[in-house]
């Protein structure tokens, strides 16, 4: 019989690259890779389409796919225990990501921009004049959901959500 914890195990050392975003709720990344079985199940429950294979064949959110409307869809889907339960009523605390804006922000360039702004249901970007010719968008973490609907609207692609912490 497979033993399925090891053989990812070994899978999951041969990754390399950038830490990826898992899917919300995932109770971490050493978890996710033990218990994970790649039946693609999460891919194809996501209506916002957002959730694609990733390095080792494992699932990944890509942003500049969409947002996560937190529906809980690909929870639902997987026949694993990999989730937070109590986190399941919330979208607090889905993921556990650090945003930042990139030095080619338009705004940061002196181009009027401010897309994110308008996308961001839970106004935690804000724009202000500091020092500069046009306003500079700042993010409020405390306001931040990290839905990631500011990173696919971007026109330089500047906004990145990354995992804070990364075990694999
Ligand atoms: S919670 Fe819904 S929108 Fe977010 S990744 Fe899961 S299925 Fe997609
Ligand atoms: S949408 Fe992108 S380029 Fe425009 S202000 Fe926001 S971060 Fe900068
Ligand atoms: S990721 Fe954060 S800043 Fe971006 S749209 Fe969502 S709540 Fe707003």
């Amino acid at each position: 019989m497979v033993d399925l914890a090891r053989r990812n195990f070994f899978k999951a050392k041969k990754l390399t690259t950038a830490p990826a975003i898992r899917l919300p709720w995932v109770l971490n990344e050493t978890t996710f890779i033990a218990g994970c079985t790649q039946c693609g199940e999460c891919l194809t429950s996501c209506p916002e389409n957002i959730i694609q294979k990733g390095d080792g064949g494992f699932p990944e959110v890509n942003f500049l796919k969409g947002e996560c409307t937190f529906c809980q869809a690909c929870v639902e889907s997987c026949q694993q225990p990999l989730f937070a339960e109590r986190a399941l009523a919330s979208e607090i605390n889905a993921w556990d990501l650090d945003i930042s804006i990139k030095g080619d922000c338009l705004a940061v360039n002196d181009v009027f921009c401010q897309s994110c702004q308008e996308c961001c249901e839970t106004e935690a970007i804000s724009f202000k004049y500091i020092n500069s010719s046009v306003p500079q968008p700042q993010i409020k973490l405390s306001d931040c959901t990290n839905c990631g609907a500011c990173v696919a609207i971007c026109p330089q692609s500047s906004i990145e959500l990354t995992p804070k912490k990364f075990c694999g």
